[in-house]
């Protein structure tokens, strides 16, 4: 069995103790995975009170919440399958990209940027599975700063304001970060009882540890929460992962949703929305080559991301009306789906230093295997990333528009997949292999948080199977591709600080043909321009404010909706996942609202308390009725009635006002 082992292996008992030992590990590696809901029997035809078109991030999170209203009926679908184990084991999160789970979506060649690249475009991976990009992503939990949501309530009204979305932020995170839970000042702004864990992580990497004193010798604050309003430096993520397994919507909210009234059918690819007489009635879609229409008798939701969702409308008429007509479409709702198209700016920045600078205690890999399948600790385990951002100037030191992402590569790394993984062409790849032959690598992703330049999204031809195409939009103002100088300047003076020098670190001008011969700056802008990539955080094809509406319905069509991160108008600074939670978490208790439903699912219309309905209370307008208001706003109402009323009545949202109303409130 053990195939060239066996003459080493002892018959005696420890032979067998170490055979059997050797055989629990291997099978204990079924234990890492995860029962994931089981596809629907569905007939062609059925209807639905909600059709969710894609069950990502936001999607997933969308229709757990739905699915708590016992008389919703819920159909979600979505194109790919079940994640892989790499899914769920952190450390194998790069090697998710460019597979079978990802879209593998590319930018359109411009001739403008992005020469350094492999065929000169941008790649976009987004996840093609339940969890979508969430059961892809790198589990860095960010929320973007409050004056980027001062910005959205300017845009699209204050639901979207700072103080609204952090008490969606709190609702879904349980926070476990000993960092931040042993600090209360930091927990004014966290969640301990959501559904998603915030995990932390006890060992940081020795490399980690060695940037972080970097940028402190470079001016930075070292500061222990990445997500803490209006404070910047330098720190340590937090991350979307459970006892060793990444943690998402999927995983904490859809994997727990219990509701016979929840329809979920995977591998099946949405090719259109039927919109009749300005009304989203239905979608179609092929699972295994056949047909099926499926009709809503409330709303159609897309929640198919960035890419997808304008790829979406468009061919049922909701668009640019000349994009539109250029392909015979009939125009239904001329909205501008598909542009506003942007995303954080990535560049690397490069040093190279002696070996050792990366240095781990970590030790090797199949060392590594035996933790995680015994008790889900080590490398595996973990994701461990920090950035340091950076304000525009000093008189506005709390709010960043720059990032920098250092990573330590130690030598003879398999870097050279995961450089053409992230685009980079061959020769470039293969320059930086080499150099990790004999040195390590240090790669600095120096990024821009909040870029003027726009891109869009468009339709291919109108064939639903055909990619869209892409046009990143990537320095099409060139006041974005000014700010790369001073950015890569400062990720290089990481070569001078204490540590990295006495590594010898130093920096690489890797070569870049169309920059040659140039000065210091001049190649700056010139190698950013060639090797600028999408930081994979796209947003803004379904804005809010043009697109779709602050209760994110489609401007002008009835019944439906868009709820993912293409419906940002304007990107936060820092990494869009969380985000995108809160966005679904919000969406669910607009439409919850709209249909008369209290935020956990009941119905508000047909509730009585004592010898009052809903409908005969004083001050209250209907439909949009909430349970919290009511007690609010009605005086006659006596706490004791609200007592015994109250035990029948699930709440969540609303506990924190109740229990300022009455302190004899019970809520269970
Ligand atoms: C490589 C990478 C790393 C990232 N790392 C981080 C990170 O560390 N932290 C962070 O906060 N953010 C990160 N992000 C960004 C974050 O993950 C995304 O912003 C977020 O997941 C977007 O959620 P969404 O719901 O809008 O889209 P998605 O999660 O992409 O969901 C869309 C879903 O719709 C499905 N779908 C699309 N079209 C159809 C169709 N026609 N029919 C049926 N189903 C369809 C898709 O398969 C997918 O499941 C990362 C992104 C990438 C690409």
């Amino acid at each position: 069995m053990v195939c060239g082992l066996t003459s080493c292996l002892g018959s005696g008992a420890a032979g067998g103790l170490f055979s059997s030992a050797v055989q629990f590990f291997a099978a204990t590696q079924c234990l890492v995975g995860e029962t994931w809901p089981k596809d629907s029997v569905l007939q062609n035809g059925s209807r639905y009170d909600f059709i969710i078109v894609g069950a990502g991030t936001a999607g997933s999170a969308l229709a757990a919440r739905l699915s708590e209203v016992a008389n919703f009926s819920v159909l979600l679908l979505e194109a790919g399958g079940d994640p892989p184990i790499e899914a769920i084991i952190p450390a194998f999160r790069e090697t998710l990209k460019a597979s079978s789970v990802d879209w593998n979506f590319t930018s359109v060649e411009n001739n403008i940027t992005s020469q350094a690249l492999k065929r000169g475009i941008e790649q976009q991976p987004r996840g093609k599975m339940l969890g979508g990009t969430g059961s892809l992503n790198h589990m860095v939990y960010a929320r973007g700063f409050p004056s980027d949501y001062h910005e959205w309530a300017s845009i699209a009204g204050e639901t979207w304001n700072w103080t609204n979305v952090l008490k969606y932020f709190m609702k879904t995170e349980h926070m476990t970060d000993t960092n931040i839970v042993n600090n209360p000042e930091l927990m004014v702004y966290h969640g301990r009882g959501g559904a998603i864990e915030v995990s932390g992580t006890n060992e940081v990497m020795f490399s980690i540890k060695k940037f972080l004193q970097a940028f402190e010798e470079l001016g930075f604050k070292t500061v222990p929460d990445m997500t803490y309003p209006n404070s910047i430096g330098a720190g340590c993520f937090s991350h979307t992962i459970r006892n060793g397994e990444r943690d998402s919507s999927l995983r904490a909210l859809l994997n727990n949703a219990n509701s016979t009234s929840l329809h979920i059918l995977k591998d099946a690819f949405v090719t259109k929305i039927i919109i009749e007489n300005g009304t989203a009635i239905g979608i179609e879609a092929v699972k295994d080559d056949e047909k099926f229409l499926f009709y809503a008798d409330r709303e159609v939701i897309l929640s198919a991301g960035t890419f997808n969702t304008p790829k979406l409308l468009m061919p049922s008429g909701v668009g640019p009306s000349e994009h539109l007509r250029s392909l015979g479409i009939d125009v239904v709702a001329d909205l501008p789906v598909g542009s506003n198209l942007h995303d954080h700016v990535m560049v690397l920045a490069f040093l190279v230093a002696d070996n050792g600078t990366c240095v781990s205690d970590e030790a090797e890999n199949s060392m590594e295997a035996i933790k995680y399948l015994y008790d889900r600790t080590g490398f595996l385990a973990k994701a461990d990333n920090m950035a340091a951002y950076l304000p525009l100037s000093s008189s506005e030191p709390t709010v960043p528009e720059f990032a920098l992402y250092p990573t330590c590569i130690p030598q003879f790394s398999p870097f050279r997949s995961g450089c053409l993984t992230l685009g980079l062409n061959e020769d470039l790849c293969t320059e930086l292999h080499n150099l990790n032959q004999e040195y390590e690598l240090v790669t600095i992703a120096a990024v821009l948080l909040k870029p003027k330049s726009r891109g869009k999204v468009e339709l291919n031809s109108i064939n639903p199977f055909d990619d869209p195409l892409i046009y990143a939009g990537t320095f099409s103002e060139e006041q974005d591709l000014d700010h790369f100088p001073r950015l890569i300047k400062m990720a290089w003076s990481i070569a001078d600080t204490n540590y990295f020098r006495s590594k010898n670190a130093r920096v690489i001008k890797p070569w870049v043909e169309a920059c040659s011969n140039l000065t210091e700056s001049a190649w700056i802008k010139c190698m950013s321009r060639a090797m600028v990539t999408s930081a994979w955080h796209s947003v803004g094809t379904a804005a809010m404010g043009t697109v779709v509406d602050g209760d994110l319905k489609v401007l002008g069509i009835n019944g439906l909706r868009v709820v993912d991160a293409s419906v940002m108008p304007k990107i936060i600074r820092g990494n869009t996942n969380a985000p995108v939670v809160m966005i679904a978490e919000i969406a669910a208790d607009l439409i919850k609202e709209h249909y008369s439903v209290s935020r956990t699912g009941t119905n508000l219309n047909n509730m009585t308390i004592g010898n009052l309905t809903a409908s005969s209370m004083p001050n209250i307008s209907q439909p949009n009725i909430n349970l919290a208001d009511v007690i609010e706003n009605n005086d006659m109402i006596n706490s004791s009635l609200i007592e015994v009323e109250i035990t029948n009545v699930e709440l969540i949202t609303t506990t924190d006002r109740l229990s300022d109303i009455d302190d004899t409130v019970n809520v269970a």
